[in-house]
């Protein structure tokens, strides 16, 4: 399962930085994920659920920042969102853009106690 190693590198990262301010506890996680991530919003949620047990962040809240991917037409430059990476330009229906917003999958902020 692919989210599974997600949610565990997540949690690595955020132990990680923990450790650099001598924390205990996290009280808030906020991550930023693209809707064009490739990652499955549910099954992160699962996966994360079942990794943090017995964690430092096992009692955390966390926030999930969905983040609506964007995309630039290559032929128009028109600027719309995407949900599929095969959607034509709204306004001149070319096939060729680039995703500006929506691939990320990051760790927007902790806070710790
Ligand atoms: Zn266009």
């Amino acid at each position: 399962m692919h989210e599974f190693s997600i949610a565990i590198s997540i949690i690595d990262a955020v132990e990680f930085e923990a450790k650099k301010v001598d924390a205990n506890t996290i009280t808030n996680l906020t991550l930023d994920i693209g809707t064009m991530s490739g990652i499955e919003f549910y099954a992160l949620d699962t996966a994360m659920e079942m990794a943090i047990k017995n964690t430092i962040l096992d009692k955390t809240k966390i926030i999930v920042n969905k983040v609506q991917a964007t995309a630039k037409c290559i032929d128009c430059s028109h600027n719309f969102e995407i949900f599929h990476i095969t959607d034509a330009c709204p306004k001149c229906n070319g096939f060729f853009h680039e995703i500006i917003r929506g691939k990320e999958l990051k760790i927007k902020s902790i806070v710790v106690e």
